[in-house]
């Protein structure tokens, strides 16, 4: 392996390490959870990387947005353009990430063995998440 560092790659690392000081991303074997962007214009706050949060978590924009429009008792659109999510409200940064990690914690990661290779499934009134690497379901507590 080469010891020189490349700029660009330095200045990758600054930049994992500054946001790694900001929000923890969390590693959840092998996989990194994704970091809300978050833009503040006026009373609104704009999750600008929405489409590729929803889609690294492999959920549904909607469900996503649903869960961020429930948890910060706001409410707030997906962008049809853009695909970005715009809350209603004023938050921060740390706020709004705050919200993907638990909806990830709860939504996303397998309890059982931290997969994230999961689907949520409803049956009647009760959600479940369905681990497709180790093949639990556990119920989830709304
Ligand atoms: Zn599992």
């Amino acid at each position: 392996m080469k010891k020189t560092l490349t700029i660009t790659s330095y200045e990758k690392m600054l930049e994992r390490l500054y946001s790694s000081i900001e929000v923890n991303p969390e590693k959840f074997k092998g996989f990194e959870a994704p970091i809300a962007e978050v833009q503040n214009v006026k009373n609104r706050t704009i999750i600008t990387n929405f489409r590729e949060i929803a889609q690294k978590l492999n959920r549904s924009p909607e469900e996503l947005a649903s869960f961020f429009f429930k948890d910060l008792s706001i409410n707030g659109m997906i962008d049809e353009n853009t695909k970005q999510l715009i809350l209603f409200g004023k938050f921060s940064f740390e706020r709004v990430n705050m919200t993907l990690k638990f909806y990830i914690k709860k939504y996303v990661i397998c309890p059982i063995c931290s997969s994230v290779d999961t689907i949520v499934v409803k049956e009647g009134k009760n959600l479940f998440l369905r681990c497709l690497a180790c093949g639990a379901t556990s119920s989830i507590i709304d």
